[in-house]
């Protein structure tokens, strides 16, 4: 039977669009090129670990998440607020006094900026929680790193904080992404918690999955043409619709659809160890404070969540920004660093795998933002959704689903 929609990608947004069109009773399929849902949220098991392809961590406080996930099915573990910041051959904790107070005193004299620096943080705090998400998105656009330099915002503070801390998210360690986006973001970690599904962050896309009728992902089916009633598989099949919507990727999408501007993207590399033992105990992101070495940040993930790694053991993620041509140099340094960090406690460690992932999120510099939303039907009729389209974000590609389904339920009648 030919469905009314064709929805391209089964990442958030295409099972988003998919689940509202489907709760308005509109038959849709999604042909997805993969063998599995979830794009660029999915875990694999290997020797008993579960290795999420990229460090990612989930927000409590996503509006649209909050509206379309059964949280407790989920089984969220959180990571604590505030970070462990590694600089001068040290270890610093900078802990958030809203939600740890007990943990803040020391953060206050800690070489990680100063106290000015850390009443800053709770004047920012202040204003990015007043009024709407809306408001908010509506402030002038400006780098981050242009807004935090205009919030008074030591370099210190800045370097050994803010630039490994909000890299690590933007993938972006020269923070040009748009100060909307930093704003989005503090915003969201001061409202709730960023978590770990217990059974890696795939679990969110399956569960969005699970919503929708048996039969209606074909997988391992690429599309390699679009048009405003059809689609091309790469197999030369021809597949037809009322409507079209291309759920993939923006740089995918720019091509599928032809654009003179393709979008840019930011592009990282995460590897996996496993250690005998933890090398930091506690649930909490560590970050780099020096700048020096390719370490952006890392993750003792069975901390948080001990089902990330078989009994007795630890699984550690690492992240370095960008992609590094030679892969096996690039884990030599890493391991080096790591030894620097912990000393003969990470000679044992076993390496598991590294994810090179050069279109991991959106680039999203000024004017990126200029709209919260932006359109998503495009000249040709063609529909388009993903997290190009709204923010670089979990909650951002699951808004833009939704929305563009909307959109298309108001054409459709
Ligand atoms: C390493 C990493 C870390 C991240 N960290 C965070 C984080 O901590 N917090 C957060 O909120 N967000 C994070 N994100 C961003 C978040 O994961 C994404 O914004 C979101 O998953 C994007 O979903 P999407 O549906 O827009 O696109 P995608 O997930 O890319 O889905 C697109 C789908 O389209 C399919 N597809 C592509 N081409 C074709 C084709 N020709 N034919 C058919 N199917 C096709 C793909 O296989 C894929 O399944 C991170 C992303 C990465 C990669």
């Amino acid at each position: 039977m030919t469905p009314d929609v064709l929805i391209v990608g089964a990442g958030l947004a295409g099972l988003c669009c998919a689940r509202r069109l489907h709760q308005e009773g509109t038959r849709f399929l999604i042909v997805e090129a993969s063998d599995g849902v979830g794009g660029r949220i999915r875990t694999d098991m290997v020797e008993g670990y579960r290795l999420d392809r990229g460090f990612q961590v989930f927000l409590t406080s996503y509006p649209e998440a909050k509206q379309q996930l059964d949280y407790p099915a989920l089984r969220l573990k959180p990571v604590l607020p505030g970070a462990l910041i590694r600089y001068c051959g040290k270890f610093y904790e900078l802990a958030d006094p809203w939600r740890r107070p007990s943990a803040a005193l020391p953060s206050l004299v800690s070489p990680i900026g100063s106290i000015a620096d850390k009443l800053r943080v709770a004047r920012l705090r202040f204003r990015i929680l007043r009024g709407s998400l809306e408001e908010r998105f509506r402030d002038p656009e400006t780098t981050t790193l242009q807004t935090l330099r205009e919030n008074g915002f030591s370099d210190s503070m800045i370097d050994r904080f803010f630039r490994p801390f909000l890299g690590g998210i933007f993938l972006d360690g020269d923070l040009l992404t748009s100060s909307r986006m930093f704003q989005f973001v503090f915003r969201m970690f001061s409202l709730g918690n960023a978590c770990l599904p217990e059974e890696g962050m795939e679990a969110i896309p399956r569960q969005l999955a699970a919503t929708l009728p048996q039969g209606s992902i074909r997988f391992g089916a690429k599309v390699a043409h679009v048009r405003s009633n059809g689609v091309t598989l790469e197999s030369g099949e021809e597949l037809h619709a009322k409507r079209v919507v291309v759920a993939t990727d923006g740089v995918v999408a720019g091509r599928l659809l032809g654009d003179a501007e393709p979008v840019a993207s930011q592009g990282v590399t995460c590897l996996y160890f496993a250690a005998p033992t933890p090398p930091v105990e506690r649930p909490i992101l560590v970050l780099n404070g020096d700048g020096a070495g390719p370490i952006n940040n890392l993750c003792v993930l069975t901390t948080v969540a001990p089902s990330y790694g078989p009994a007795g053991s630890s699984l550690v993620s690492v992240t370095v920004l960008g992609i590094h041509p030679d892969a096996a140099a690039l884990q030599a340094k890493v391991q080096t660093q790591l030894k620097d960090w912990f000393g003969a406690h990470a000679e044992g460690w076993r390496h598991l795998r590294t994810y090179r992932i050069p279109h991991a999120l959106p680039r999203q510099s000024p004017p990126a933002l200029a709209e919260m939303e932006r359109p998503i039907r495009t000249s040709t009729g063609v529909y388009v959704c993903g997290d190009h389209r709204d923010n670089a974000s979990i909650n951002g590609a699951m808004v833009s689903g939704r929305r563009c389904a909307e959109r298309l339920l108001a054409e459709l009648g």
